[in-house]
């Protein structure tokens, strides 16, 4: 896994956060009493804020696109030759590229990555 697709999957996962914490579904969970203090949402805020300083601009808008457009799950991984995303079938030479630099899906855009 490249280091890029490693921030952007750490920028996934504090927007799920984020995300998670005002939703009623967290709170059905069982966890009414004991909402998340403010304390930690300002330091998810403080990491998800640092982490987008370490993306090329570029990258962050497509990757802002494809969280609005989804509402989440941007950053993928491929199952085989297929998009853990949309499912489709990836040409081979593009999911083999995806294990040494950063590709997105023709279909869907979303990021991918391989896991041995
Ligand atoms: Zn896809």
């Amino acid at each position: 896994m490249t280091s890029k697709i490693e921030t952007l999957r750490l920028l996934e996962e504090f927007d799920h956060i984020l995300r998670d914490i005002e939703t009623e579904d967290y709170q059905a969970l069982g966890f009414k009493d004991t909402k998340p203090s403010s304390e930690f949402i300002k330091l998810a805020e403080k990491e998800r804020a640092k982490l987008t300083r370490k993306v090329d601009p570029r990258l962050l808008s497509q990757y802002e696109r494809i969280m609005k457009r989804y509402g989440g799950r941007v950053v993928v991984q491929v199952i085989r030759e297929f998009c853990g995303g949309c499912y489709i079938k990836l040409p081979s030479e593009l999911a083999s590229r995806c294990r040494t630099e950063l590709v997105s899906c023709p279909n869907c855009g979303r990021f991918l990555y391989y896991v041995k």
